[in-house]
């Protein structure tokens, strides 16, 4: 029998915690009162352990053990610990921000705050100035989400909204480049970054403050020590919208993004093959797991317009994602198609939808941001906004 079939329940996830014990205290961290916000789902498990602010470092192999612990659990699919300091903003800030990849209230301790979209919740406000964040989202590399992302951004920025990007993918930013960005940000307390502009849009990278080819080794807590910063640690002030560049792939990596940043939705580009389809599915899954809707799928590559001709011809086929997107019932957004000025200016730094403004590859960039932007303003007029204030 398939052990991780069973449902966890919260009563053997607080049993397990039991046995997580603080040496200095004496005592276990349920007893201590220091568990925050239990969430599960799905055998998905969330919860913040308030600890001492001065001790914060000091109680890694803490959390971890509270982890192990849970994750040994039959049903658990995986876990969130995150050690949070009472005053936010002091010496030790937050390790990783609490977050929970699930519905319901927590049963431990004084549950502060209500449950986020679809019933995530955040117990420290990231993003709190920003009114759409949409995740974008491919299950697998190469299929051109960096460029959807950018141009994206490009097109809602055209379309008058304050617009922000930020580039998630740790492992192979593509921001400093698509963007054609090399300076490192400004930071004049040396605490808050302030975002680079380009074309009217907001970036923050990890590729800006890294040299591109310093090969990056990350371990999971500095990915999402990386990410954290780069939402709470930067000034991006009043925003729309800003726009997720999400790592390729579906695994445990993203689907911790996932949770971890607020978002209002998350938009999947494909192309139209069926093996790119088969991992939009998961993407979709994926999303579907941490509660964060599905706005729709982009087919990128879509057609193929000969320069010289003009004939159009299908190489990666024409047509799958709108079927697939039909099959999993979530909207289809639109095409883009495959053209070497897509490329060349994606890869130029100089972005198609701004340096060409009245071509047809913006005009379609711009009928997908205005999709895309119904969606988000529908997402959050039925669920009351993306994030919550909790602490
Ligand atoms: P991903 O982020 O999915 O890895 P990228 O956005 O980096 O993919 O795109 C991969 C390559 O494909 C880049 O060289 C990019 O310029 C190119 N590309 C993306 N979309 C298109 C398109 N519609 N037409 C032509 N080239 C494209």
């Amino acid at each position: 029998m398939d052990e991780r079939r069973l449902q966890v329940t919260e009563d053997q996830v607080l049993a397990a915690l039991a046995e997580v014990r603080d040496p200095d205290h004496g005592e276990n961290i349920v007893a201590l009162g220091w568990l925050r916000g239990l969430v599960l789902r799905d055998g998905n498990v969330g919860f913040s352990i308030e600890v001492e602010a001065a001790r914060g470092p000091a109680l890694e192999g803490l959390r971890r053990e509270a982890e192990d612990k849970v994750m040994a659990l039959p049903g658990v699919v995986s876990v969130t610990a995150v050690l949070t300091a009472e005053r936010p903003g002091g010496a030790s800030q937050p390790q990783a921000a609490p977050q929970s990849p699930a519905p319901g209230p927590g049963p431990a301790g004084p549950a502060p705050g209500g449950p986020g979209p679809g019933g995530r919740q955040h117990a420290q406000t990231l993003l709190p100035d920003v009114t759409h964040i949409i995740a974008v989202a491919s299950g697998k590399g190469g299929v051109g989400k960096s460029t959807v992302a950018v141009n994206l951004a490009l097109a809602l920025a055209a379309e008058g909204h304050d617009t922000g990007i930020l580039d998630a993918d740790i492992y192979g930013p593509s921001l400093p480049r698509m963007l054609g960005i090399s300076s490192p940000p400004q930071s004049a307390d040396g605490k808050i970054m302030e975002p680079l502009e380009k074309y009217g849009v907001k970036a923050m990278s990890i590729g800006f403050l890294i040299e591109e080819n310093t090969p990056m080794i990350w371990r999971g807590p500095m990915v999402m020590g990386a990410l954290e910063q780069m939402m709470r640690d930067v000034n991006w002030g009043a925003l729309d919208v800003l726009v997720v560049d999400m790592p390729p792939g579906t695994g445990d990596a993203q689907l911790t993004m996932a949770q971890r940043v607020p978002l209002a939705g998350a938009v999947i580009v494909s192309t139209p093959q069926d093996i790119a389809l088969i991992d939009a599915r998961r993407g979709l899954a994926m999303f579907n797991k941490v509660n964060v809707p599905v706005f729709g799928i982009i087919e990128n590559m879509s057609r193929f317009i000969c320069p010289h001709c003009g004939g159009e011809s299908h190489i990666f086929g024409h047509g799958g994602a709108r079927d697939c997107a039909a099959e999993l019932g979530v909207p289809f957004l639109g095409e883009i198609p495959l053209d070497i000025e897509i490329r060349e200016t994606s890869d130029a730094g100089t972005p198609v939808v701004a340096i060409s403004p009245e071509s047809d590859h913006a005009a379609c960039f711009r009928a997908i941001a205005r999709a895309v932007w119904e969606r988000a303003e529908g997402a959050s007029a039925g669920r009351g906004g993306p994030k919550i204030v909790v602490e």
